[in-house]
């Protein structure tokens, strides 16, 4: 599995399927940020991380251009990653309360972590016939996490292309906050809303939604 997992994460890291995509990856990384400025920026695209053991994958929609982006880690280095792992470490899936670089000593308890579009998009808008491109390599990784319950989609996007990728009627199962559904013999899916801070500031999620959520995906 590890073997298979890896060579999948080298493939993916050279990947330049989607022209847009390199293009916007690498000038975000040319161009930085303000506060980043004096950091190394990843540039390329993010792939998974955790335990490949684990029962629950958590999948979100890309790495953010200022964090997975910059750090080469998903949900590291930004103010989704603030929120998500006070959360996730208050649920006893992290070691540590915060991810903010690839060396900060985090492990994640049970739990596999991966973006459905390996790549930063434009203003977090990826095109379809991206999703469609990077949807092969989420299938493939998703496969060899053998052991997996449950799958945690933050957000959307992330919802449907796990929807797509078990080949489910779209019209059963609808992205709605904490609504979970059997999507094959051994696995689940619970949506949640993307702890963005665009969501966080809205209040269109709070920390004891999340909680209530992971409470649920660690009992599997
Ligand atoms: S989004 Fe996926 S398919 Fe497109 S370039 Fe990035 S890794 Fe490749």
């Amino acid at each position: 599995m590890y073997k298979s997992l890896n060579s999948l994460n080298e493939r993916i890291i050279k990947c330049v399927k989607c022209q847009r995509l390199v293009n916007f990856r690498e000038s975000v990384a040319l161009k930085k940020t303000k506060r980043f400025i004096k950091d190394n920026y990843w540039g390329k695209p993010v792939i998974g991380f955790g335990d490949p053991n684990a029962k629950i994958i958590i999948v979100g929609l890309a790495p953010a251009a200022h964090g997975g982006n910059r750090t080469g880690r998903v949900f590291t280095g930004d103010k989704s990653a603030d929120f998500l792992f006070k959360c996730l470490h208050q649920a006893k899936l992290s070691n540590q309360p915060y991810s903010i670089h690839l060396n900060d000593g985090l492990v994640l308890k049970n739990v596999y972590m991966t973006p459905a579009l390996k790549c930063v998009p434009p203003e977090d808008k990826p095109k379809a016939e991206e999703l469609k491109k990077c949807f092969v390599y989420l299938s493939e990784e998703i496969s060899y996490l053998e052991n997996a319950k449950i799958i945690l989609a933050l957000g959307k996007i992330a919802f449907e292309s796990c929807v797509k990728l078990f080949n489910l009627k779209p019209s059963l199962y609808k992205f709605i906050h904490g609504a979970e559904y059997s999507i094959s013999k051994k696995l689940k899916i619970l949506a949640c809303y993307h702890p963005s801070p665009r969501n966080v500031n809205t209040g269109k999620i709070n920390e004891e939604q999340m909680l209530e959520v992971l409470n649920i995906v660690s009992k599997c």
